[in-house]
């Protein structure tokens, strides 16, 4: 008996990081924010009335892409939700590509376009990025597809693109779709969102669940000119009417209109991300400049995975690839001050003693 679809065949899922429970580490893993949501989304959440949930939520989610929009400096009709970027992603592959219409992105980047491509069965052209982790927008906008997946910052690596390189890139390559997952953008500021009212064939996907500290309730969304928000929105409602529960609606909205907090610890984990990365080139690791949350770093005669192994032992928990290039690093989450010291305690205990 054969009880499975050939999309079941085959298909290789995203691993996402481990959470694990069997004991408290210092999670510097999956790239949360080290500071909590902002008190008025707690207070969002004190107050609700949860009698109100036997009603569906607002399909489109109206009040929460309004707070959107009016931060993105957009309009309404240029902002869908969903639930997580994730799912926004998986959108764009629904809407922009098919097996005819193939992708391109670099060979170094989240790993998630890769397995999206796979389920959609939309053809893949990688570039490899630049020895110094830089992308080759160059080579990449010869590439034969129908889109660019373009991680901005890129994970892992943390290297950014500047917005007018990403318009200049979006400007020469009119017959295609670029899309900037700035997943991590507001710890570099320079979104491409208020560029794509200028460029068509841009869009931008954002998330709740980095700088907005709010990994757990599950909103992302896509900035984009109003015929292809049409499209995301099509296909929404083709796979989930209301992808965005009220909860989430109002919770998220609270977070976007609260920008003194939301920049604040945005600040803070920028400032302690100099810090941490000065003293891990002190302790001799190889560290590109980020403009992430995170830091990529690796060093010479120390496998990633060593590295990664005995920062477990030690209660520390770290990201680490077992595949070319990525495996001689681990991506390191920027935590509070005090997490990152206990990580340079043991960094510095397991390399000197
Ligand atoms: C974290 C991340 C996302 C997904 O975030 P959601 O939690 O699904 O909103 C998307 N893209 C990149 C590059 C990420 O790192």
């Amino acid at each position: 008996m054969e009880y499975f679809g050939r999309r079941v065949r085959g298909i290789v899922p995203y691993t996402a990081g481990e959470q694990p429970r069997d004991r408290r580490y210092v999670k510097l893993n999956t790239n949360e924010n080290p500071y909590p949501p902002s008190p008025a989304t707690l207070q969002v959440l004190r107050a609700f009335d949860g009698a109100a949930l036997r009603y569906y939520p607002a399909p489109d989610a109206d009040d929460l892409c309004a707070a959107i929009a009016e931060a993105e400096g957009v309009g309404r009709e240029n902002v869908l939700c969903g639930n997580g970027s994730d799912e926004v992603l998986f959108l764009t592959f629904a809407a922009f590509f098919d097996e005819s219409r193939g992708v391109c992105f670099p060979d170094i980047t989240y790993s998630f376009y890769e397995v999206y491509a796979g389920f959609f069965g939309v053809p893949v052209a990688m570039v490899p990025l630049r020895a110094d982790f830089t992308m080759d927008l160059a080579a990449m906008a010869k590439a034969e597809c129908a889109g660019y997946y373009i991680a901005n910052p890129n994970a892992p690596t943390g290297v950014g693109i500047p917005a007018e390189r990403i318009a200049a890139f979006a400007a020469s390559v009119p017959e295609c779709i670029v899309i900037a997952d700035e997943a991590y953008m507001d710890f570099y500021g320079q979104s491409c969102a208020r560029l794509t009212s200028a460029h068509p064939n841009l869009l931008v996907v954002k998330t709740f669940s980095k700088s907005y500290s709010l990994a757990g309730i599950r909103c992302g969304y896509a900035i984009g000119n109003a015929a292809l928000i049409g499209a995301l929105r099509s296909m929404k409602d083709c796979m989930n009417s209301y992808p965005v529960d009220a909860l989430c609606q109002a919770v998220c909205a609270a977070a976007v209109r609260d920008r003194a907090y939301h920049d604040e610890t945005v600040a803070r984990v920028v400032a302690e991300r100099g810090r941490l990365r000065d003293a891990l080139l002190a302790l001799g690791f190889t560290v590109p400049e980020s403009k992430a949350n995170f830091l990529f770093a690796g060093r010479a005669a120390k496998s990633g995975k060593e590295i990664y192994t005995r920062l477990k032992e030690e209660g520390v928990l770290v990201r680490f690839w077992d595949k070319p290039v990525l495996r001689d690093f681990c991506r390191i989450t920027v935590g509070t001050p005090e997490q990152n010291n206990k990580l340079l305690a043991s960094l510095q205990h397991i390399l000197f003693l």
